[in-house]
């Protein structure tokens, strides 16, 4: 059972279809989309589609530069959001995103309940009981792919006067309107941007200061494509952006009053404002989940999560779509997964789907073998231009296992943390980092006898990763196991 038609719940039907494990979705939505049926708010996306790449459209390479497609065993349903785009920009707008998602839903002819929400769980056996508006479902094993896109707000006196990033009203009633926005991370930005060309003056507040991804060099941060308010600050243009807490919001008539502490000590500062809008952020809508024993971790409460996406605490719970970002991964260099954003959790859902037909229906298709004299131009090509290793760095990995009866065998793409803290034959797991340097390399984890050892190859200007130094490295770091 699969609740949700986001591209999460649509990308794992999918690959559960493929795989031949029956299954149901439902979904509240009464079409495909999820979230991208609304958001982003000023109707374009943060996540890039280039339709011009070194690789051809429709091939596997071409999706590291194709953040947004859906992700197919068949090549004819590859790569559908470069043809929905209209030159303008790489990144889509929102109705592309949305016409890419029903696209791809309608063309594999994903079947999906719609109106349908799910309210409410019990356990049944060795399963679960699924309250819905359109009756009961019984389920062995269930997949929460209901996204991350439920309001939240801190406490705050005064907060309930003001409105969250997702009751925005049209950007005209902005003109001429002091905007004070509570939050300084992407959906602040995303507004503060978009508000640019229609309010007199942008405050953006909260306690600690702005990280950039240009500078954390990652995901982390705002992102480049928000980042216009900050120049406007830093030049003196007229946005504000302080690093303040928010002690009280009151409303006398037409008029807001923000009452904020500087965090450099400078005292408390009064803001008077037209407008204030909460980008104070999200959480999954988690039902009675909690109740049910499913535990959730950080001011987010994304539920946590084993490696391959099941709840740490009520077994038979899956996760799909951003709410895999609870399966925290090894965070190498502090950098966390993309599962956050469609290019991330696309592959998750692929890894859970397989590892559903395996565990519960007992299909499991066989893997490919490789012989040996392969080995090393297969793994540095995959290092080069995998792209399940490249938009998931240190958080998925390209396997190989030794298997006594089959040989040198492809175990697929597979979560890094799984194979390094696991046990298992010997093998290697290769994987693509990156460090806070803005340097991106290849890792090669080797497992001999369930000691895992970790050789991390050069970096390259060009991001080449077949050269005869990563040949020669890569080659000595697997001669124990080849
Ligand atoms: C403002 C904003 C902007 C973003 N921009 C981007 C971007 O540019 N690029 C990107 O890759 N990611 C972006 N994201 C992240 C984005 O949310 C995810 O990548 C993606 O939409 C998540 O897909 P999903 O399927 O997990 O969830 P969603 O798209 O949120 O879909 C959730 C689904 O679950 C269903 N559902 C929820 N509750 C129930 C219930 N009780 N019963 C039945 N069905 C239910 C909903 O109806 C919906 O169909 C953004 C997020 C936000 C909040």
């Amino acid at each position: 059972m699969v609740v949700g038609s986001g591209p999460g719940g649509l990308q794992l039907s999918y690959s559960l279809t493929h795989l031949r494990v029956p299954h149901a979705v439902i979904s509240a939505d009464p079409a495909p989309g999820g979230m991208f049926r609304r958001w982003p708010f000023f109707q374009r996306l943060l996540s890039w589609t280039k339709p011009f790449a070194p690789f051809e459209r429709g091939t596997r390479f071409y999706e590291r530069y194709d953040w947004n497609s859906l992700i197919p065993d068949d090549d004819r349903h590859r790569a559908i959001q470069p043809r929905l785009m209209d030159g303008t920009s790489y990144f889509p707008s929102r109705i592309e995103m949305e016409q890419n998602i029903a696209t791809f839903a309608r063309e594999t002819g994903i079947r999906v309940r719609y109106g349908c929400r799910w309210t409410g769980t019990t356990r049944d056996g060795e399963g679960f009981r699924l309250r819905t508006t359109a009756g009961d479902y019984r389920a062995r094993v269930v997949v929460f792919a209901f996204g991350l896109a439920e309001p939240w707000k801190p406490e705050i006196p005064g907060i309930e006067h003001v409105p969250h990033y997702a009751d925005t009203r049209a950007p005209e009633t902005y003109a001429g309107k002091r905007v004070f926005i509570i939050g300084k991370e992407v959906s602040a930005f995303e507004l503060a941007n978009g508000f640019l060309p229609w309010a007199r003056q942008i405050v953006l507040a909260s306690p600690r200061p702005t990280q950039l991804s240009v500078v954390t060099n990652s995901l982390v941060g705002v992102r480049a494509r928000y980042v216009q308010p900050f120049e406007d600050h830093i030049l003196g243009g007229g946005v504000v952006i302080m690093n303040a807490s928010i002690d009280e919001v009151s409303r006398s008539g037409e008029l807001f009053r923000v009452k904020t502490t500087r965090s450099d000590g400078g005292g408390s500062l009064m803001f008077e404002a037209d407008d204030v809008i909460a980008t104070t952020g999200f959480q999954p809508p988690l039902g009675d989940l909690p109740e049910l024993g499913v535990v959730s971790s950080g001011r987010e409460k994304i539920p946590s999560q084993t490696p391959l996406f099941e709840s740490i605490s009520v077994r038979h719970v899956y996760f799909a779509g951003t709410a895999t970002r609870g399966a925290a991964g090894l965070k190498k260099n502090g950098i966390p997964s993309s599962s956050g954003a469609v290019h991330g959790h696309r592959y998750n859902a692929r890894i859970l789907a397989r590892h559903i037909a395996r565990t519960y229906f007992g299909i499991d298709p066989a893997r490919p073998t490789l012989k040996r004299d392969d080995v090393l131009d297969y793994l540095l090509s995959e290092l080069s231009r995998a792209p399940e290793l490249w938009h998931q760095k240190s958080y998925l990995a390209r396997s190989l296992l030794m298997d006594a009866a089959r040989g040198i065998v492809d175990d697929g793409i597979v979560p890094l943390q799984l194979f390094v803290d696991g046990e298992g034959p010997d093998g290697v797991a290769v994987a693509v980092e990156a460090n806070p340097k803005a340097e991106i390399y290849p890792a090669v984890y080797v497992r001999k006898n369930n000691v895992v050892s970790e050789h991390l190859l050069p970096t390259n200007p060009l991001l080449d990763f077949e050269t005869a130094e990563h040949r020669a490295q890569l080659t000595a770091a697997l001669a124990p196991i080849l």
